[in-house]
């Protein structure tokens, strides 16, 4: 069960944004996920900062990324966010995870 339909074109995660993504910001909650795990948002300009000051506030934060950089070095092994091979592990279950902070500056 996938949260989000893949978008044709990759936006920024932030609630109600329809950017482009210019950014990855890789993030790891240790409580739900293994240690060389990592979660990804994507944000446009705009966003990097509130999103990846969302993350790093609460410790999640571990890298952010260009987008092109990011999918350049991904090719082939890893897409971002979990892949759908293999049995469906324990941290995707559900979604305990933290969410897409609401706007905190949408106008
Ligand atoms: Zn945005």
């Amino acid at each position: 069960m996938f949260p989000l339909e893949e978008p044709a074109r990759p936006i920024c995660s932030a609630k109600g944004c329809r950017a482009d993504a210019r950014w990855v910001l890789a993030w790891n909650n240790p409580k739900l996920h293994t240690p060389e795990r990592r979660k990804t948002w994507l944000a446009c300009d705009e966003h990097r900062e509130s999103l990846g000051q969302f993350l790093a506030v609460r410790g999640f934060l571990k890298d952010t990324v260009a987008f092109d950089a990011w999918t350049a070095a991904r090719q082939g092994s890893d897409a971002p966010d979990t892949s759908g091979s293999g049995p469906r592990s324990a941290d995707d279950a559900g979604s305990t995870e933290i969410a897409t902070p609401s706007g905190t500056d949408q106008a």
